[in-house]
């Protein structure tokens, strides 16, 4: 059995702490590993490695960090299929999926190639008589990531490359529940030339992130997961002084216009609510049709579209979606659809105790058509996270903007429509930090940045691109004066350069 250890400095440990917890194959609920579970002692040493590396990795040219991106890049194209793999076997999703998360993570990797332009100064001369200013960023210090289950490669490495390339140094505390990729990421790290305490992973739950959020000696803290779990990290890292950016949970709606394209739109409630069985944050889970001939017509459309859904092992290559992650969130993800069937929600197509035949003991869930939502239900307000699609019918094109805007979270949204004053009305007037027009999942490149709004995020930042180099460094302004041998004596009014 595969047992999964902290990397720390460079060597992997199982650390002081004899907790561990089980990982599983979703797709057959077999054991396949076992998790070292740290607390604040390995957090320590974690942090301790990261200091010790931090000022020869700080003081090294930005190019030189640059290098060790552009040969991670390298490695991580000629290991694609083992990195895809590796997520798969213990998140569960279909390898194309898998490889599409390789794929975006190393968008980031790329940009985070290029931080000798981003880091790059401004420079003012003759501010005042004989006298220059510059600005710079410099690097925080040690940094660290608590990162979810859902991207165990893409999310730690939308941290991981900006917070290093800016100068700092990393402990990552990854999802207990697919911990194999951090270390794969480590490893991924080390062939690419990464000095040791550079990047050190500390597998764990609680007691981790609470040592993290604690510590001292760490600067920033970036936090993706569920809302409660990040208002709880923002909350107590900014107590402790830190720098934090906390990324929480979605609802993301779509809107579907009478004058747009149903089959279009169709299709892409399908790839938005079910790829992944619904376990992405910017997943679509609330199909919002404009009057009741649009949402008859698209609950037309999507019923034999969701019940010829195919769901199996990533190993299938013609699986569309694979299991949920664990017992738990598929029995949680069906109790949600009984409580949405028991507010009145009409239960289209129902994917409760799917079985598959050979992965009988797997974590199956089949995609679920909801119809008739409304705006007071349960499975309206919460954030399901698995393969359940909700049908909200509005009245009108008002009527849906402000169910959106009402909405506690503000991650992504979509509008499909043809009508172009409709798009830039939605544009401007939606209270979403990621919006799609007649695109169903509009994840920003990685030279733009990913963010929410409301309560799907916390702090001021968003996740790479510009965002990342701010996150990750500070701004110092530099302001001097030559000796030009004039001495003008002292000067007790506040200086002015006019
Ligand atoms: P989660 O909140 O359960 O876990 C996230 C991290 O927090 C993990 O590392 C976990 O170990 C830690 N954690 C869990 N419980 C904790 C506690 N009580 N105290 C301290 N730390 C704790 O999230 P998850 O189930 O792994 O991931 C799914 C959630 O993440 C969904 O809500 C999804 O919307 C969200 N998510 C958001 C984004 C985004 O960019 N906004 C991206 C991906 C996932």
């Amino acid at each position: 059995m595969n047992r999964i250890e902290h990397i720390i400095g460079g060597e992997k440990t199982a650390g002081s702490s004899s907790n561990t917890q089980a990982v599983y194959n979703p797709a057959t609920g077999e054991q396949t590993g076992e998790v070292v579970l740290g607390a604040a002692a390995e957090i320590d040493a974690a942090v301790e490695a990261a200091m010790a590396a931090l000022p020869a990795w700080s003081k090294a040219s930005p190019v030189k960090r640059a290098k060790v991106m552009f040969s991670l890049r390298a490695v991580m194209l000629r290991r694609g299929d083992e990195i895809a793999s590796t997520i798969s076997a213990e998140h569960g999703k279909t390898h194309d999926d898998a490889l599409g998360e390789v794929t975006r993570a190393l968008e980031v990797v790329e940009y985070a190639a290029g931080i000798a332009s981003h880091l790059q100064g401004d420079f003012s001369r003759e501010v005042g008589p004989g006298i220059d200013t510059h600005s710079e960023r410099q690097a925080l210090g040690v940094c660290a990531g608590i990162t979810p289950f859902n991207f165990p490669a893409m999310v730690p490495l939308w941290m991981i490359p900006m917070a290093l390339a800016c100068g700092n140094t990393f402990v990552l505390k990854p999802s207990e529940r697919d911990p194999s990729m951090a270390n794969l990421i480590y490893d991924l790290f080390k062939e690419a030339g990464l000095p040791d305490g550079v990047l050190n992973v500390v597998h764990g739950g609680k007691d981790a992130v609470d040592a993290v959020l604690d510590h001292k000696d760490i600067q920033a803290v970036s936090f993706v997961g569920s809302t409660p779990i990040a208002e709880y990290v923002y909350t107590r890292g900014c107590a402790a002084g830190k720098r934090v950016q906390a990324l929480g949970g979605a609802k993301n709606h779509m809107i579907i216009m009478p004058d747009a394209d149903l089959d279009q739109a169709a299709d892409a409630l399908m790839g938005a609510g079910f790829g992944s069985a619904g376990e992405r944050c910017m997943a679509i889970s609330v199909a919002v049709p404009i009057g009741e001939g649009t949402a008859d017509a698209l609950v037309d459309k999507l019923k034999p579209r969701v019940e010829a859904l195919k769901i199996g092992p990533s190993t299938d290559s013609s699986a569309e979606m694979g299991p949920i992650i664990t017992a738990a969130s598929r029995d949680r993800i069906a109790a949600c659809i009984a409580n949405g069937e028991s507010e009145g929600a009409k239960v289209v197509v129902d994917g409760r105790g799917l079985k598959l035949q050979g992965y009988e003991n797997g974590y199956w869930m089949g995609g679920t058509l909801l119809d008739n939502v409304t705006k007071d239900m349960s499975v309206y307000k919460e954030e399901i996270f698995g393969p359940v699609l909700s049908v909200l019918r509005a009245k009108d094109y008002g009527e849906a903007v402000d169910l959106i805007n009402d909405h506690e979270y503000g991650n992504g949204t979509a509008i499909f429509t043809r009508d172009g004053d409709a798009a830039q009305d939605f544009a401007r007037r939606i209270q979403v930090g990621m919006v799609g027009i007649n695109v169903p999942i509009p994840v920003p490149v990685a030279y733009h940045s990913f963010g929410g709004w409301k309560r799907s995020i916390f702090g001021a930042h968003g996740m790479y691109g510009k965002e990342a180099v701010h996150f990750y460094t500070r701004l110092k302004t530099v302001t001097t004066r030559w000796p030009d041998g004039i001495r003008s004596g002292a000067q007790f009014n506040f200086p002015s350069m006019g």
